[in-house]
């Protein structure tokens, strides 16, 4: 049935755009803006010069927000469609891309700390699928299971954020404890040695974020900068129970990624061949635009093989699955280049 083909063929990938505000600091020396947002249009103005000669460049994205936007409204037009996908079976995954204080991390994590029972309104897009993964859940008072798994992807080796500190290593030892990927005959990722947490209540989940977000920072101080050339992946999976047939019962099984991927200047500098020979290739990063690419672009050969970051979604990404891009930018003419790039980047993975 051809209408069947052509659901086959649809690519599920959204591409948002977030632009911050200036900071307080750009704000006082009157740092100069580049970046305007049409949100009806969703279009975003970049304005540059190119031989001298300033002009215009436009992008149009699947949704674009501009630098007042709210956590909230972000969520809700974006991302709560894709975690309902989740609750009903599928896997899902949502980027976070951009330049280095751009605000991935703003817009995944933002404050996490409950005030009083209630979300903060600076919450991201973490503790808010938490909450309607939760919420919804209880709602309709299912028989449910959620697992969580957080990690990060840092020169091509994994570290799990979640396991819980072995005081008998050196710090050093303890910030690198490699996990490995495996595939077993189905061509199914398998993770050796993640710590995959049961969670029962939404209170267990903060506290484990905030393990693993303090883990990521410890790292961060240690190794200069870190945060910027790694990826980390904070994963939910859902069982649900449907019914019981006979002795048997029927589970429909879900799972959401969401990644704070490495500074995209990382990506950018892969062209530069200095940059090789220091040995800062970011394969992940790079990978995964060519997988993107070859997803939208409906090529028979996906590399997701290429680069850890994209065997290890490899059952979130293409087929029946929704993937949501966030490219953030920053409004500054000093970082015309990187918004351009990013912008380029993210556009083509339309
Ligand atoms: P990244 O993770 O991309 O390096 P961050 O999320 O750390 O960037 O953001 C850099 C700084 O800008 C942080 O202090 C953050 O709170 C602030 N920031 C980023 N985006 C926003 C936004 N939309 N509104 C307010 N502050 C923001
Ligand atoms: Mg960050």
């Amino acid at each position: 049935n051809s209408n069947h083909k052509d659901k086959d063929k649809e690519v599920n990938v959204q591409v948002v755009l977030r632009c911050r505000p200036l900071s307080d600091e750009e704000q006082k020396s009157h740092v100069q803006k580049v970046v305007s947002c049409n949100e009806t249009k969703r279009e975003v103005t970049v304005l540059h010069s190119l031989n001298n000669k300033p002009i215009d460049k436009v992008f149009t994205f699947d949704k674009v927000f501009g630098p007042k936007a709210q956590q909230k409204s972000i969520y809700e037009q974006a991302i709560s469609p894709i975690v309902n996908e989740v609750l009903d079976g599928f896997n899902c995954t949502v980027f976070a891309y951009g330049q280095t204080g751009t605000g991935k991390t703003y817009t995944m994590e933002g404050g996490m700390r409950k005030k009083n029972g209630n979300l903060p309104a600076e919450a991201g897009v973490i503790p808010r699928a938490v909450h309607q993964i939760f919420d919804t859940l209880e709602a309709q008072n299912a028989d449910y299971s959620l697992r969580v798994t957080f990690l990060e992807l840092y020169n091509e080796e994994i570290t799990d954020l979640l396991a819980p500190e072995d005081h008998s290593r050196t710090s050093e030892d303890r910030q690198k404890k490699p996990i490995s990927l495996m595939e077993d005959g189905k061509g199914c990722v398998i993770v050796r040695g993640l710590e995959e947490e049961p969670v029962y209540t939404v209170n267990e989940i903060y506290t484990l974020l905030e393990r693993g977000a303090a883990k990521r920072r410890t790292a961060d101080t240690l190794l200069n900068k870190r945060s910027s050339r790694s990826h980390s992946v904070f994963s939910i999976t859902v069982h649900i129970k449907e019914a019981t047939v006979g002795d048997e019962e029927l589970i429909k099984c879900g799972k959401l990624n969401l990644v704070d991927l490495a500074g995209s200047e990382t990506y950018l500098v892969q062209v530069h061949a200095r940059a090789r020979e220091a040995g800062e290739i970011n394969k992940s990063l790079l990978t995964l635009g060519r997988v993107i690419n070859a997803l939208v672009e409906h090529s028979t050969h996906i590399p997701y093989r290429d680069s850890k970051l994209t065997r290890l979604l490899r059952e979130s990404l293409g087929g029946k699955t929704k993937t949501c891009i966030i490219a953030t930018i920053s409004p500054c003419f000093h970082f015309v280049d990187e918004t351009l790039s990013t912008l380029d980047y993210a556009h083509r993975a339309k």
